[in-house]
C-alpha cells in the first residue's frame, strides 16, 4: 500500500485502463497476449457462420482488415513505441504471429507452414505498415492539439525525453524515419498535415516489407519449390479459380511445402535425414521425393499425370515442348481456369493414392 493525500492506494502488477493492460514493468506483452486471444476468439466466432475456404482472396483480405485487424492493433499507437524496428524480431512478435495464424487458417494449411509463404499467397506482408502509419498519424494528431491540452503536454514530455536520449514517441518517430529511409526534413516540415503524405509513406513502407518477405521466401528451405515459381508478393489469383475447397487446400499445401513428401518429412526425422537421402519409396527411380518429382516424374501417378498433360495440351499445344522448370512455372502460375483446376485435381488425387500405396 502507498498513500496519496489521505487515500490508501494498493500496489498492483497491472491495471486495465480503456481496454489497455498496463503492467507495472512498463511492458505491453500482457496487453498483446490479450489482443491475440480476443482476435482469435473473434476469428472462431466468425468461422461458425462463414466458410473461409469458399471466399476469394480479395474478400478474405477485406474481412481481415475490417473485422480482425482493428482488434489486433488496438492502441498500437502506444504499445508499438516499445517494439524493435528490425523485421526479424517482429516476425516473432505475438501480434504478427496472430496475423500469420489467420493466413494459415483461411488457406487450410497447418502451423508448420512458413509464415512468409502463407502471407504471400494472400498478397499480404507483415502488418507493420498499418502499425507504423498509425503511429505517425497519432504523432501528427498530437502536434495539432492546442498547447494547453493534456495530450499536447504529453507530447512535450516525450520531446524532453527524446532530447535526454530516452526512448518515447518522438524517439520512435525518428527511428521510423530512419528505418524506412524517409526524408526527415520533409516529415518535420509537414508534421501538421502528415495525412496528405501518408499514401506515399505507406507505399515506401510496403516496398520495404515486400523486400523483407521476398528474402525470407528465397532463404527458407521449406519454400525452395515455392520460390522457383512465385517471384512477387501479389495475391495468387489462380487459387480463386478452384472451386473445390479440398483441391485448393491440397494445391496450397504442396506450394508451401506443407505436405508429407519425403523432402519435407526427412526434415523431422531424428536424426534429420540428409536431403540427398530423402528418396522416393513409391517408385524405383531412386530419386529424391520432392515436389518436382511428384509433379513430373514419379511413376506412381503416371496415369493421372497423362490425363492432366493431355487436357492441358489440347488447349495449350506448346506445353509439351516446355522443359521441366517451364512446366512447373506454367502449372503453378497459370491463371487459366482449366489449368488451375486440373493441376489442383491432380495433386488431390495423387496425394490420396500416395497415402494408400
Ligand atoms: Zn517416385
Amino acid at each position: 500500500m502507498m498513500n496519496y493525500n489521505i487515500n490508501n492506494i494498493e500496489i498492483v502488477k497491472g491495471y486495465t485502463y480503456l481496454g489497455v493492460n498496463i503492467s507495472s514493468n512498463g511492458k505491453f506483452s500482457s496487453h498483446k497476449d490479450n489482443l491475440k486471444a480476443k482476435t482469435r476468439r473473434s476469428i472462431f466466432a466468425t468461422r461458425k457462420y462463414l466458410d473461409f475456404s469458399k471466399l476469394s482472396i480479395n474478400t478474405i483480405n477485406k474481412l481481415f482488415e475490417a473485422l480482425f485487424l482493428p482488434i489486433l492493433l488496438y492502441c498500437s499507437e502506444v504499445w508499438s513505441i516499445n517494439d524493435r524496428d528490425d523485421l526479424n524480431s517482429w516476425e516473432k512478435d505475438s501480434i504478427e504471429k496472430t496475423h500469420a495464424y489467420f493466413c494459415k487458417l483461411v488457406l487450410g494449411v497447418n502451423k508448420r507452414s512458413p509464415n512468409a509463404g502463407s502471407r504471400n499467397e494472400l498478397g499480404r506482408v507483415p502488418i507493420r505498415q498499418a502499425i507504423d502509419a498509425n503511429l505517425l498519424k497519432f504523432w501528427s494528431y498530437l502536434e495539432n492539439k492546442t498547447e494547453e491540452s493534456i495530450a499536447y503536454q504529453c507530447l512535450v514530455m516525450s520531446k524532453e525525453l527524446n532530447s535526454d536520449g530516452k526512448h518515447g514517441l518522438l524517439g520512435k518517430v525518428n527511428n521510423l524515419i530512419k528505418f524506412y529511409n524517409l526524408d526527415p526534413s520533409q516529415i518535420m516540415k509537414n508534421k501538421h498535415t502528415l495525412k496528405t503524405m501518408l499514401p506515399d509513406i505507406k507505399t515506401v513502407m510496403r516496398t520495404k516489407l515486400e523486400d523483407h518477405q521476398k528474402t525470407l521466401i528465397q532463404t527458407n528451405r521449406k519454400l525452395a519449390f515455392y520460390s522457383k515459381f512465385k517471384k512477387d508478393t501479389n495475391p495468387s489469383e489462380n487459387l480463386n479459380l478452384i472451386k473445390i475447397s479440398e483441391h485448393k487446400r491440397q494445391l496450397v499445401k504442396l506450394r508451401l511445402g506443407n505436405h508429407t513428401l519425403r523432402i519435407e518429412t526427412g526434415r523431422h526425422t531424428i536424426p534429420r535425414t540428409p536431403e540427398h537421402l530423402r528418396i522416393c519409396k513409391h517408385c524405383n527411380q531412386n530419386k529424391i521425393e520432392d515436389e518436382k518429382h511428384f509433379m513430373l516424374d514419379c511413376d506412381l501417378y503416371i496415369n493421372e499425370r497423362q490425363k492432366l498433360f493431355e487436357k492441358i495440351k489440347n488447349k495449350f499445344s506448346h506445353f509439351t515442348h516446355l522443359d521441366e522448370n517451364q512446366k512447373i512455372l506454367f502449372l503453378f502460375n497459370s491463371i487459366d481456369p482449366l489449368v488451375s483446376k486440373a493441376t489442383a485435381a491432380f495433386i488431390h488425387f495423387s496425394m490420396n493414392s500416395r497415402k494408400t500405396n
